[in-house]
C-alpha cells in the first residue's frame, strides 16, 4: 500500500514535487487511483455534463512556422483554403440547430486589418443568426491587444492561445528564432486584460520534454490562474522539421498516458476550470477524448469544418474524422458520451465556473 500517493491526493495544495509524483506513477493500480479521484472531483465541482464546442477549422493560411505543425507556412504539400463567409455561417449555423451551446472559429495566424474585420464581421453575424445564443471561442493565435478588444466587443468571449511548453529553452527549440515566448505571454495577459475567458495548454511527449517541464506547465497555468485548458499529445507531422524526431519519442501510446495523467493532476488542482478533451487524444486511440472526461475533462470539440477542406487542416498526422460530415458524427459522439458515463449541455454554453469566480 502505498500511503504517499493517498496522502499526496488527499492533499488541498500540490507543490511541485507531488506533481513529479503523480505524473511519474507507473503502476496500474495507483494510476487508477489517480483518475478516479480526478474524476470525482469532477463530478463534484463541474458535474458530468460535458460542454460542446463545434470547430470551425477557418483557414489554414498561416504566416507562422511553428517546427511541429502541419500547416506551418513553409509546408508547400497542402492547398491553402479559406472559408467563405457562406460556410462560416452554416457552420455556425449546424451548431445552432443541432443544439451545441458554442462554436470555435480557429485558423493559422495573420495579423492584418482585412483579416481582424473578416473575423469581427463573422463574429457579429454568428451572434444575430442564433439570436445571441451561440458562445464564440476564438482561436486565433498571436494578435495586439486592440485586435483582442476588437473580436471581444463583436461577442467572442473565450479565446485560445496554448503556451506550448512553458519550457523557454523548449520554446525555442520548438519554433524558429523569430517566434518569441515572451510576446506569446503578453498575448496572454492580453486575454485577460480585455475580459476574455482565457484558455491555453501544452503538448505532452514533445523531444526532450521532462516530467520537470511538465510539471512546471501545471504551475504555470495554476499561477496564471486560467480559465480553460486544452492539451493534448504532441503528435508528429509529415513535412515538418519536427518529423525527424519521431524515433526518439516516447512511443504514441505513452504520449496518451502522460496526457490523460496531466488532465487528471490539472482536475485535482483546478477543481473548477474547463478542461478539453483535445482532438489529438482520439488521433492516437479511437475512444481517446472519451477516456479523457473519465479523467477528467468537460469540454470536447465536434469538427463541423466541411469535408472539402478537413484534409488540408491536419496540423498532425493521422487527425481523426477527416471524411466524415458533421452530422453523422453527432449521433455517435452522443453515445460516446454517455458510454463513459457523462451527458451532453445541450444549450448551454457550459463556460469556465471559474472564470466566473475570478470576475
Ligand atoms: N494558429 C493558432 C491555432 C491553430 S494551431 C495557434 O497556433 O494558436 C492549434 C494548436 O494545435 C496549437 O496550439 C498546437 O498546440 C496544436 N498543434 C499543432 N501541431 C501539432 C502537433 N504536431 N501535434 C499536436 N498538436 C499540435
Ligand atoms: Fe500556424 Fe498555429 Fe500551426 Fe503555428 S501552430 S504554424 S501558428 S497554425
Amino acid at each position: 500500500m502505498d500511503y504517499r500517493l493517498d496522502e499526496i491526493l488527499n492533499r488541498d495544495f500540490l507543490e511541485k514535487d507531488h506533481l513529479i509524483y503523480l505524473l511519474s506513477l507507473n503502476n496500474e493500480n495507483d494510476i487508477e487511483k489517480l483518475f478516479n479521484k480526478a474524476y470525482e472531483i469532477k463530478t463534484k465541482y463541474v458535474g458530468r455534463k460535458v460542454y460542446y464546442r463545434g470547430l470551425i477549422e477557418y483557414s489554414n493560411v498561416c504566416a507562422k512556422d511553428c517546427y511541429y505543425c502541419g500547416i506551418r507556412k513553409s509546408n508547400k504539400s497542402y492547398k491553402r483554403y479559406t472559408m467563405t463567409d457562406d460556410e462560416v455561417l452554416e457552420a455556425a449555423k449546424a451548431a445552432f440547430d443541432y443544439n451545441y451551446g458554442s462554436v470555435v472559429i480557429q485558423a493559422g495566424e495573420i495579423e492584418s486589418e482585412a483579416f481582424t474585420n473578416k473575423i469581427v464581421k463573422l463574429v457579429s453575424e454568428i451572434k444575430s443568426l442564433s439570436d445571441g445564443k451561440l458562445g464564440i471561442t476564438l482561436s486565433l493565435g498571436e494578435q495586439t491587444e486592440e485586435v483582442y478588444k476588437k473580436f471581444f466587443e463583436a461577442g467572442a468571449h473565450r479565446y485560445l492561445l496554448r503556451i506550448e511548453t512553458t519550457n523557454e529553452n523548449l520554446y525555442s527549440k520548438i519554433h524558429p528564432a523569430d517566434h518569441s515566448f515572451k510576446r506569446r505571454v503578453e498575448c496572454l495577459h492580453s486575454l485577460k486584460n480585455v475580459g476574455f475567458q482565457t484558455g491555453t495548454g501544452v503538448m505532452i511527449g514533445l523531444p526532450d520534454q521532462t516530467i520537470e517541464d511538465l510539471a512546471n506547465d501545471l504551475l504555470f497555468f495554476r499561477e496564471f490562474d486560467i480559465d480553460m485548458i486544452g492539451m493534448g499529445p504532441f503528435i508528429e507531422a509529415e513535412d515538418t522539421p519536427m518529423f525527424k524526431d519521431k524515433d526518439r519519442l516516447l512511443s504514441k501510446k505513452e504520449r496518451f498516458n502522460l496526457a490523460l495523467k496531466m488532465i487528471a493532476v490539472l482536475r485535482i488542482m483546478m477543481k473548477d476550470i474547463n478542461i478539453a478533451s483535445a482532438t489529438a487524444l482520439q488521433a492516437i486511440i479511437e475512444d481517446g477524448r472519451e477516456q479523457g472526461l473519465k479523467v477528467g475533462s468537460n469540454i470536447i470539440m465536434p469538427n463541423l469544418t466541411p469535408v472539402k477542406y478537413r484534409a488540408d487542416y491536419q496540423l498532425y498526422d493521422d487527425k481523426p474524422c477527416i471524411d466524415e460530415e458533421a452530422s453523422k458524427c453527432r449521433h455517435c459522439l452522443d453515445a460516446r458520451v454517455r458510454y463513459a458515463g457523462d451527458e451532453v449541455g445541450y444549450g448551454e454554453w457550459g463556460d469556465s465556473k471559474h472564470f466566473a469566480k475570478r470576475k
